[in-house]
């Protein structure tokens, strides 16, 4: 299988090439050039199997240069004790039609670890295929979640440095204190001013400076991403839905080759398109709502087709989805229209005026599989305590946007499909917002909070992070997105 651009390069590489750049050099992102066909009978082959052999399978077929045993062995190692729940990611059932998919229990008590505990391993398989002698020095701009599963992905990697920069006012205490306390002796972490938008776009400002490329090339380095434009967190997700599906068959809540619909609280829009492309595999996948917070770009383009970035930035108690450039709804765009003609032009016209229409058809087709919604904090935390007193379910607030979202879609479309809401983060990463929403006192930074949400719920935090608490920063460098660029290279040296 190979990849190409979106933005319409003819220039076609490997699996292992694209995860090495990241972003292809015309700006674009690689998208495969195929999707791997999964018939009922391969999926009915995925239920008995655990989680790292069912992944095993669904990932293979993307990654030719690498042998079965291969990808075996990868997910074996990159699915294992380092998750604290032995299915390592659990749907929890709460009545015969609604599951939440737990992506949570891996070391950073996000969903980002179930691709970045692959990444490091997949990228590092693909620099010895390709015999690459340079180091690979990882840049990141994160919302909150991603930094920390990124550092501690390539801590210690060989032949790797991460640097992760992210939004000084957008993260809560409990991610930023994960962050600045990382060890490693190949890690860097940058506080920027501005919010995650100008994190972001500061990154990819330095990916597309070929002057820094060439100074660091001669220093023996080049940059990559480990963000979710790079192919190589995509692929790892791709995999959870079918496993979800898989798990749904299992309890009987459908029966092989019905329909399951998925409720993705999303930002980048990496998680709901990797479980787009599992049904474009032929996983019997029914609509994908997405869900948004009050940063609500999402809502209004899948409703409507037009993109407009131009509208006030929040900050939100679901920081990991303040977002309102969703880098990967390139990738959905250039499979709707098949014109990286148009995707360029679209994401030339969103650089310059902050802005795109994409038009009737390519709406038509959108809303043909995804649906969308957005709810506030209010009704995010009302959402929280509904499912805790409900069905003693604890979920964060990232969740709970889904969650409400999905409830909100089902009355008012009279959809009974039964549906999986993708739970993305531990309820302990965001103590002070889940404390709150659940009527208790929540005065207290969030790491000191942990204590208190496991005494009011009788649930138990996730080890790392309950050590959390009293460790001493390493990093307080924070600057202005115009200096990122000589923050990375006084970090590559
Ligand atoms: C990153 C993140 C999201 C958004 O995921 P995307 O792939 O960027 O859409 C949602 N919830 C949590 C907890 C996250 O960390």
């Amino acid at each position: 299988m190979k990849y190409f651009s979106t933005r319409g390069s003819a220039e076609r590489v490997s699996a292992a090439e694209a995860i090495i750049r990241g972003l292809a050099p015309d700006g674009g992102l690689y998208v495969p050039d195929s999707f791997p066909e999964f018939a009922l009978e391969d999926i009915a082959a995925l239920v008995p199997l655990d989680y790292r052999a069912r992944a095993a399978r669904v990932m293979a077929p993307y990654l030719d240069e690498f042998g079965a045993d291969e990808v075996e062995a990868l997910c074996a190692a990159a699915y294992g004790a380092n998750f604290d729940a032995p299915e390592i990611a659990p749907v929890r059932f709460t009545d015969e039609n609604t599951g939440y998919l737990e992506l949570w229990h891996g070391p950073t008590s996000a969903f980002k670890d179930m691709a970045l505990q692959m990444l490091p391993r997949l990228l590092t398989a693909s620099l010895k295929k390709r015999a690459v002698e340079k180091g690979v020095c990882i840049l990141v701009a994160t919302s909150g979640d991603t930094g920390k599963a990124a550092l501690e992905g390539f801590a210690d990697v060989p032949g790797t440095r991460i640097m992760v920069f992210y939004p000084r006012d957008g993260v809560s205490d409990v991610q930023r204190l994960q962050m600045v306390t990382q060890s490693g002796g190949n890690v860097g972490v940058c506080a920027v001013e501005g919010n995650f938008d100008d994190a972001q776009t500061g990154v990819k400002r330095i990916f597309s400076d070929a002057a820094l490329a060439e100074e660091l090339a001669a220093r023996g380095w080049f940059l990559s991403s480990a963000n979710s434009i790079n192919w190589g967190r995509l692929l790892p997700q791709i995999a959870y839905y079918f496993s979800a599906y898989c798990d749904a068959v299992s309890v009987g809540i459908v029966k092989l080759g019905e329909k399951l619909n998925f409720c993705v609280p999303t930002g980048n829009f990496g998680n709901i398109l990797a479980g787009w492309m599992a049904k474009r595999m032929g996983l019997p996948a029914g609509r994908f709502i997405c869900a948004s917070n009050a940063n609500n770009v999402l809502t209004d383009f899948i409703n409507t087709g037009v993109y407009d970035r131009r509208r006030e930035f929040r900050l939100t108690t679901s920081p990991s989805m303040d977002i309102l450039v969703s880098s990967n709804l390139e990738r959905l765009l250039y499979y709707l229209t098949g014109s990286s003609e148009s995707v360029a032009h679209w994401m030339r016209s969103l650089a310059e005026t902050g802005v795109y229409d994409v038009g009737g058809e390519t709406v038509r087709r959108l809303q043909g599989e995804f649906s969308a919604g957005c709810c506030d904090d209010a009704e995010a935390a009302e959402e929280i305590e509904r499912v805790w007193s409900g069905f003693g379910c604890l979920i964060d607030t990232h969740t709970a946007v889904a969650s409400r979202v999905l409830g909100e879609y089902r009355r008012v479309s009279g959809d009974a499909t039964p549906a999986i809401v993708v739970s993305t983060a531990s309820p302990y990463k965001f103590c002070d917002s889940v404390l709150a929403a659940l009527g208790e006192d929540a005065s207290a930074p969030g790491f000191e909070l942990l204590g208190r949400l496991e005494a009011v719920t009788g649930t138990s935090a996730p080890a790392p992070l309950a050590s959390l608490a009293g460790r001493e920063p390493r990093f307080t460098a924070c600057v202005a997105p115009e200096a990122m660029r000589r923050a990375v290279e006084d970090f590559v040296g």
